[in-house]
């Protein structure tokens, strides 16, 4: 059987490692790599091939740097040229990206089934790139893998159930990556501090709205005296920065390059709260027993939020700065039972595109 997984951006490469590892211990399966080029460049791509151990890209579609709509069609095309000649069984897609969208679309239209990872999470703010991406691939996937009990619940809200096709809570494969690589973490160069907050932000609607950034860059550099904050930068953050004009070098808010994900799950295990607008990291500090402030609205990951794991916190400056003083004041919490599976998400992936 030949499955043909998409991948464009970092939280793909993530999830992508870990089914991969799956596919690589049945021999029955053959999996060829088709990179969108969405995220390109070494410190956001090429580190995750190396540290993760995932194969050469068998395709490189080198679409990057683009408008959603450019990004998406070029996408588009291309990845039919690659199915048409590769004829697989499968397409994977992971996630809520350009790169999801695109491969499954292309798929469908030529009547390739096509399997979504992380299926059934919704926002429920339709303005989202990502809310769009996920609703649109969830509609025209065959088999869905959603990550949790609520992702599942959405679905059948959603009448999932009239549409065809098979859907399943899996467990997350981030739990899994967190279990697997957690145990090689490894310490980035550029840490300064033994004591710190992890950040990050790169959400459109945070990055891309001057009001909101520099409320939020305000919030930092205010909480930073409290406990200092390392803050990895994603190149779209780096860039809205530059342009509004904040000064890189304010007190103990330590912007640091984007670090792979060994570095990544060294700063998860060793920090003390982790602020973050991504919806991999609001999991990934869970994963590592770390209280979360969300620097958003609303999350997809409510359950973080209703076993009092996570706090949604805006992008108020006052609320951010109440809220980070609040939790390293507070004693650390339990972090017990299993939200996001039991680390055996790819197991029971592989299992499922098997067994259709
Ligand atoms: N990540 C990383 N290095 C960084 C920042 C993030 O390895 O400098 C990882 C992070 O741990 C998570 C994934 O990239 O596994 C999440 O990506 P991102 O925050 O870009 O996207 P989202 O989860 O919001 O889709």
């Amino acid at each position: 059987m030949k499955i043909l997984t998409i991948v464009g951006a970092r939280p793909q490469f993530v999830k992508a490692a870990i089914v991969s590892r799956e596919i690589k211990k049945k021999n029955k399966l053959y999996e060829v790599i088709v990179h969108t080029g969405q995220h390109f460049d070494r410190s956001m791509s090429e580190i995750f091939f190396q540290d993760l151990e995932i194969s050469e890209p068998d395709h490189n579609l080198g679409v990057n740097r683009l408008s959603h709509g450019a990004m998406t069609g070029q996408m588009l095309e291309k990845i039919e040229k690659v199915i048409l000649t590769e004829r697989p069984d499968w397409v994977l897609v992971y996630g809520d990206t350009n790169s999801t969208l695109a491969g499954a679309l292309a798929a469908k239209k030529l009547h390739i089934r096509v399997a979504h990872v992380e299926a059934g999470l919704r926002s429920f703010n339709i303005t989202m790139p990502e809310e769009i991406n996920r609703i649109l691939t969830d509609r025209i996937s065959d088999l869905l893998f959603c990550p949790t009990e609520i992702a599942l619940s959405n679905l059948e809200k959603e009448g999932f159930k009239d549409f065809g096709c098979k859907f399943e809570n899996v467990g997350d494969v981030m739990q899994d990556a967190a279990l697997i690589f957690g145990q090689k973490a490894k310490s980035p160069e550029s840490l300064k501090f033994n004591d710190f907050a992890l950040c990050t932000i790169h959400r459109e609607e945070n990055t891309d709205n001057k009001k909101k950034l520099t409320s939020i860059l305000k919030a930092l550099t205010e909480a930073s005296q409290i406990l200092p904050i390392v803050l990895p930068l994603h190149p779209r953050t780096k860039i809205r920065i530059k342009e509004i004009g904040y000064n890189f070098k304010q007190g103990a808010l330590s912007f640091i390059e984007p670090v792979g994900y060994l570095e990544m799950a060294y700063l998860l295990k060793n920090c003390q709260l982790v602020l973050t607008d991504s919806g991999g990291v609001q999991k990934e500090a869970y994963f590592f027993k770390k209280m979360c402030l969300t620097l958003r609205e609303e999350t997809e990951w409510m359950e973080l939020v209703e076993n009092g794991y996570n706090f949604l916190c805006g992008t108020n400056k006052e609320n951010i700065v109440h809220l980070y003083r609040k939790l390293l004041n507070e004693q650390p919490r339990d972090f017990e039972g299993n939200l996001y599976g039991d680390g055996s998400a790819a197991k029971k992936i592989i299992e499922s595109l098997i067994n259709y």
